[in-house]
């Protein structure tokens, strides 16, 4: 006899949400976590007021009007628009790129002159069919901005050269003919007032949820728990490494608390240049209070540095490295996945479960989607 109808293994946004969906349809469901707190990645933790996003810097933002609909059940949202700063040895530049950007870099003021500058440089390089990260960067905004503000930190934060990276990273990022600084382009942003665990814990309200218990150390005990598995955690993992390991990245945050109100003026400073070993500085409280606040309200602050590391056991992974040869061992493991659900009914979600640069919309959407797929059937 199975005592669930689902087990979900990770209390991140992908489990959370499914979660909610299969309880709210009626299902039994038990959550379980290798980590002591729910939210994975996205988890806040209050430290004297301010809610430090203590996996980095999270965002909300999408154009699915679903996945706002959806979210906002569970948390009111602020009305934060992330206009991040990019520090090049002390010069400061304007993201994404946009007319503010270009200004800086080469003095000019119209979207024709931007156009031209960009076009003469993309020219003097020789990119035509853009292969790969840097190709696709100049050519989207010509070698000067490559140079400063994409080469040095994609460097950094993936441990490779922007020519052995795939181009779609960089197409993450708007590149605008307009004086705007909003860096998504995303009809719906803002962060949860009181934190994403806050909005989390509503998600999983009435649900059993057990942490620092790992499936994978305890497989006998969850494998038979429930009729159908969603796991959330790295695909490679799950299936002991039998083809090989996929590659992560990994972050380390230096966090401290200062006692000046206001330490960078924003809440994220991007370090593009390649020797600061940092990507970025999150200051925690600029997700919430408003831009024009002096900070005196709290007059300490709370900033992390960011270190970006390739993963080895025992991190956490934040991101999938999506190049050609990871993909290829991605895709054989995606067989294994589908030969799982037909025998044991395991579904794989989320960033870790689909090796995928998901944002949290996304997530959410993923989730959404899967569990309308299976409550429809179950
Ligand atoms: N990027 C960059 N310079 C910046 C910010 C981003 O070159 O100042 C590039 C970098 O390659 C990065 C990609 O854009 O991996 C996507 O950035 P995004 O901010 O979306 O990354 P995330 O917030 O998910 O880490």
């Amino acid at each position: 006899m199975k005592q669930y109808d689902y087990l979900i293994v990770g209390a991140g946004l992908y489990g959370a949400v499914f979660a909610n969906l299969a309880a709210e349809a009626g299902k039994t469901v038990l959550v379980i976590d290798r980590r002591d707190h729910i939210g994975g990645n996205v988890f806040t933790q209050n430290v004297d007021g301010i809610h430090v996003h203590k996996y980095g810097a999270h965002i909300f933002h999408t154009n699915d009007r679903e996945v706002w609909e959806y979210v906002k059940r569970f948390a009111e949202f602020n009305n934060f628009i992330n206009s991040p700063v990019a520090n090049y040895n002390g010069e400061i530049y304007s993201l994404p790129f946009n007319m503010y950007t270009f200004n800086k870099m080469w003095g000019v003021v119209t979207p024709g002159q931007a156009k031209e500058k960009i076009s003469e440089q993309r020219e003097a390089a020789g990119v035509a069919e853009p292969k790969n990260l840097e190709e696709q960067a100049i050519s989207l905004v010509g070698t000067d901005i490559y140079e400063k503000l994409i080469k040095g930190y994609t460097q950094k934060q993936w441990g490779r050269a922007c020519a052995d990276l795939p181009a779609f990273i960089i197409k993450r990022l708007p590149v605008r003919f307009t004086y705007d600084n909003n860096y998504f382009d995303a009809a719906y942003q803002g962060i949860p007032k009181g934190g994403y665990t806050k909005m989390i814990e509503k998600m999983l309200c009435g649900i059993e949820v057990r942490l620092c218990t790992d499936f994978l150390s305890e497989r006998e005990k969850y494998e038979n728990i429930a009729k159908k598995t969603i796991y959330t955690g790295p695909i490679d993992e799950y299936f002991r490494y039998c083809l090989g390991a996929l590659k992560y990245r990994s972050v380390r945050f230096e966090t401290e608390k200062l006692s000046i109100p206001n330490f960078q003026g924003n809440a994220v400073v991007n370090y593009t240049d390649p020797e600061t070993p940092w990507t970025r500085i999150i200051e925690h409280k600029w997700f919430e209070f408003g831009k024009d606040d002096d900070g005196e309200d709290i007059p300490f602050t709370i900033i992390s540095r960011e270190l970006s590391t390739e993963w080895t056991p025992g991190r956490e992974p934040y991101y999938p490295v999506n190049d050609a040869e990871n993909c290829a061992l991605y895709e054989k493991y995606k067989k294994l996945s589908q030969a799982e659900y037909e025998k044991k009914g395991v579904v794989f979600g989320g960033r870790l479960g689909q090796y995928r640069y998901f944002d949290m919309d996304q997530v959410i959407k993923a989730a959404i989607e899967k569990a309308k797929e299976l409550l429809k059937k179950d």
